[in-house]
């Protein structure tokens, strides 16, 4: 038993294998020579390897040295023997008597009771396990370190093998008969409902490495220190950038991360992986794996969080390595996929094909951002906080996304993709039954009518008035045109578009908010010094009044829309009165300009405020004459409310506006309004849940705005419900209940037979 020596044995392995895999044989017949060629090259007298299939079961797939009948009948569980160990482990195992290990378990079929010792390691792709590779001897034997990583940088190999389906089929790699155990389920949080059905895609590309094995070590090292050196130049250029130079978190970033990709350790590991063989590409992707499946194992957040600059870092590697790579390509997808992100702007969302996205999964998010928003306008189903979607699937993997139950169904079982379809079906039904109701009123059981209106951003937005029998546009988000644009659109333009939403919207009213850029809604064409906090920033009524030609502009192109119409305007983030009357002026000056124009006359106008930020609620009493209607953004003012951010994962779930203070404020609004007779609505995303929307109406709202496919769930609710009932139920809780009122709610609507 000759060990073999780590860099030239390595080596010559990988070379051997090389041939084998490029053959044209059948699969069964390329994996046993490979297993052979493993075998031989480590004087051992068995090889074998275990491929984890559907339902977290590693099969026996091939093997030089098992007794044939095992191969494709032995399976055992993750965890199960030592293969399953070192599967659960992620981390290989050396054991020069095996059998005496407590979690060795004896497999009659295998014949093994003859061997000794093993050596076994876990194959990795993309830091999940995707099987197991091991070696084993009849005599008592100890491997040493260098075999031990011989074998990782060959099972490596099999990895790509296995996940680039050359020697494997799709069907291969799925649940075998009778085990309908799913492969792999993430839970996260409903953004929004729904089920989609495609393949995987990650926005920020995953370069695939396709070349493994390199011709001359010596040349990888070069392309290496190129690539390297190209890195740290990209990275203390962005450090100089003139922004950043003036500190701030954004810097201390950077220069953690330049203290990451200077790390030696790191980077020697890469060139020892170049040296057993690997390319310089594979290298990067295999020390990734490993740092992956060691950092998986940490307890420690802080610990865990630094993965993600060394995964960032890999990328960023990978992408010098392999120059730049667009996105143009997924973007242009022909086929059903899943679009699979950290975190995502709402612009970034615009860019892929909307026919093909069939769901958005994010790794962090909140629901009350914009793209969330955007996400739900658009009906995309939509989970965000899904943690650890990153290390379970694969591009390409086939994926589920169970909105309804903030489900991800990773490589799922035929079965179940079925019972999916079957629920999709069903879906389809449950609309059709919407859509019966599309012509009945919305009223209370106790004769109560509650308008419902859209909320829209997109021309083709406008046929839900007449799909779902809402009452008009209740917001009509200005910004998206722009934001779908790839620079400012010019007054023509803007006129054309509006001027289409207005004829396509029949008479139903529509409310134009102007532009509320800025915020978590840059435009690409658009140099925006970033604030600190840019939610509280230079956004919205802000930028307009601040660059008065882009609201001059825009207010043209709604009045010349408007000839012959009637036209409701307001304006976003108003957060004194002077800053209304500014805009009102700038638009009674278009107002006048227009008249020399020789257009047909507006019919009525109607211009209003949305009120997001809670100083305008102590300066209603003026504001109220001013106005001609007012509409709740209850995203922005709960968040300016309650000090937290819409967009932050980690505050999501804190505050709740259904809640005695968030409650408190809407009703003082109300009752001011009721004074003075001024109409009130709210289009917020609470609008859209038929159980906020409930509460809304219990406090004495009678007109809301939400999402299209908000608005039959929300008409059914509200025909299901005694409104005096709710009222009297509400006081009696309202001070009773701790910060939220919304299981109390609850607990009314399921009593009352109230459908929610
Ligand atoms: C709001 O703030 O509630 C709102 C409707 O506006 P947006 O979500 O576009 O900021
Ligand atoms: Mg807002």
């Amino acid at each position: 038993m000759s060990p073999i020596s780590a860099m030239s044995g390595s080596r010559r392995l990988l070379s051997s294998l090389r041939d084998a895999m490029a053959s044209s044989e059948p699969s069964q017949e390329r994996l046993n020579k490979i297993v052979s060629i493993i075998a031989s090259d480590f004087v051992a007298e068995v090889c074998s390897i275990y491929v984890l299939r559907a339902g977290e079961i590693l099969e026996l797939f091939a093997s030089k040295g098992l007794a044939a009948r095992s191969i494709h009948n032995t399976r055992l569980q993750i965890g199960e023997g030592l293969i399953g160990q070192i599967a659960v482990d992620a981390k290989p195992l050396a054991l020069a008597d095996a059998q005496s290990h407590p979690n060795y378990v004896y497999r009659p079929e295998t014949g093994e009771e003859i061997y000794h010792s093993l050596v076994g390691v876990p194959i990795l792709r993309g830091g999940r396990v995707t099987g197991v590779l091991a070696v084993q001897n009849q005599a008592s034997r100890s491997y040493t370190e260098e075999e031990v990583e011989t074998l990782e940088t060959t099972a490596m190999v099999i990895a790509e093998l296995i996940a680039n389906r050359e020697l494997l089929s799709q069907q291969e790699l799925r649940a075998f008969e009778g085990q309908d155990i799913l492969s792999h389920t993430i839970d996260g949080i409903r953004f929004h409902g729904g089920i989609g059905i495609g393949k995987a895609m990650f926005h920020e590309r995953r370069i695939v490495v396709s070349k493994l094995v390199s011709d001359d070590p010596s040349i990888e090292l070069e392309r290496l220190n190129q690539a390297v050196m190209e890195m740290h130049g990209a990275i203390d250029q962005m450090l100089e950038a003139k922004d950043i130079v003036s500190g701030g978190a954004h810097k201390e970033i950077l220069e953690t991360y330049k203290v990451f990709a200077e790390d030696s350790g790191w980077l020697s590991r890469i060139s020892e992986s170049i040296d057993k063989g690997l390319t310089a590409e594979a290298a990067v992707e295999k020390v990734r794996n490993d740092t992956r499946a060691r950092f998986k194992k940490q307890t420690n957040e802080f610990v865990r969080e630094r993965l993600l600059d060394f995964e960032d870092l890999a990328t960023r590697l990978l992408k010098h390595l392999a120059g730049k790579l667009g996105l143009e390509e997924q973007i242009n997808s022909t086929k059903d996929f899943i679009l699979i992100a950290r975190n995502l702007g709402p612009i970034e969302l615009l860019d892929y094909n909307r026919t093909f996205l069939k769901a958005l999964v994010l790794e962090k998010g909140s629901t009350a951002s914009h793209v969330a928003i955007m996400a739900r306008e658009l009906d995309i189903p939509f989970i965000g906080r899904a943690a650890g979607i990153f290390e379970k699937v694969e591009t390409g993997d086939d994926v589920i996304v169970d909105g309804d139950n903030a489900q991800i169904h990773i490589r799922p079982t035929d079965k179940t993709q079925q019972v999916f379809l079957d629920t999709i079906k069903s879906r389809e039904k449950q609309i059709q039954n919407y859509s019966t109701i599309q012509n009945l009123p919305s009223e209370t059981k106790d004769g109560i009518s509650i308008e419902l209106h859209l909320n829209a951003g997109f021309l083709t937005d406008i046929q839900n008035i007449s799909i779902t029998g809402a009452d008009g546009i209740g917001l009509y988000r200005t910004e998206i045109l722009f934001m779908d644009s790839r620079e400012f659109p010019s007054v023509k333009r803007q006129s054309e578009i509006y001027k289409q939403i207005i004829d396509q919207s029949g008479d139903k009213p529509i409310i134009f908010r102007t532009l509320d850029i800025g915020g978590d809604k840059g435009l690409p064409y658009w140099e925006n010094d970033h604030d600190e906090n840019p939610a509280m920033g230079w956004r919205a009524i802000r930028v307009s009044l601040d660059r008065p030609n882009l609201l001059k502009n825009q207010l043209r192109a709604l009045i010349r829309a408007s000839a012959g119409n009637n036209l409701s305007i307001m304006f976003p983030m108003i957060t004194k009165i002077e800053e209304f009357d500014k805009a009102r002026n700038i638009l009674q000056i278009e107002l006048d300009k227009i008249r020399m124009e020789n257009l047909k006359p507006i019919k009525s106008i109607h211009v209003g405020v949305m009120l997001e930020v809670p100083a305008l609620v102590y300066e209603m009493t003026e504001l109220l004459k001013r106005v001609d209607f007012i509409s709740i953004g209850s995203n922005d003012l709960f968040q300016f409310l309650f000090a937290s951010d819409r967009g932050s994962t980690k505050m999501a779930d804190r505050y709740d506006p259904i809640s005695l203070s968030g409650l408190n404020l809407l009703e003082d609004i109300i009752n001011q309004c009721k004074l003075s007779g001024t109409p009130l609505s709210l289009c917020g995303e609470i609008a859209g849940n038929p159980l906020d929307a409930m509460a809304l109406i219990g406090i004495g709202f009678t007109s809301l705005s939400m999402r299209p496919s908000a608005i039959g769930p929300v008409k059914t609710m509200v025909r299901s419900l005694s409104l005096n009932d709710l009222k009297n139920y509400l006081k009696t809780i309202k001070y009773k209940s701790g910060h939220s009122l919304r299981e109390k709610l609850r607990e009314f609507a399921i009593d009352h037979n109230v459908i929610i």
